[in-house]
């Protein structure tokens, strides 16, 4: 198991049940990401796109994930960004620092949404804005659809 250095992109509409490694599977339907965390440990990382999520760069080339993406509930702890389709790895974050980047997280989602993150379902909607689910607000069985 290495780590890896790059991986490469997929513009996909569903998201496959078996992912390859080193590879960013991105579904613009659905706003979001998924990979297999690059330290090859296997754990799927699931990145949805959103003002206060990750932002998706794509030059027409490669892609880039900001921000970084920390990997702190898996035994892995990996923490690296994405960047141009390289894998730039950054240090381990303390507990500290995590609780800190959590509680900063939670403060930029409710902010955004101006509502209770323990109900998405009556997050107003815009008239003409089209509001996406993140995938992992869906319950499991409803992230594999339409096939
Ligand atoms: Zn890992």
């Amino acid at each position: 198991v290495t780590r890896a250095r790059r991986i490469e992109h997929e513009f996909i509409e569903f998201i496959p049940d078996e992912l390859a490694p080193n590879t960013l599977y991105i579904s613009m339907a659905y706003a979001t990401a998924i990979h297999l965390c690059v330290c090859g440990c296997g754990h799927r990382v699931v990145t949805p796109f959103s003002p206060t999520d990750w932002r998706l760069i794509f030059d027409g080339d490669t892609v880039s994930l900001d921000p970084s993406v920390g990997n702190w509930s898996f035994p892995c702890r990996s923490h690296y960004v994405l960047k141009r389709n390289q894998v730039v790895w950054a240090d381990d974050w303390s507990p500290k620092m995590i609780a800190a980047g959590r509680a900063r997280d939670r403060h930029a989602k409710a902010k955004y949404l101006g509502a209770d993150m323990g109900k998405p379902a009556t997050v107003p909607v815009q008239p003409g804005v089209r509001r996406r689910i993140p995938l992992w607000w869906l319950p499991r069985w409803l992230r594999r659809s339409e096939r």
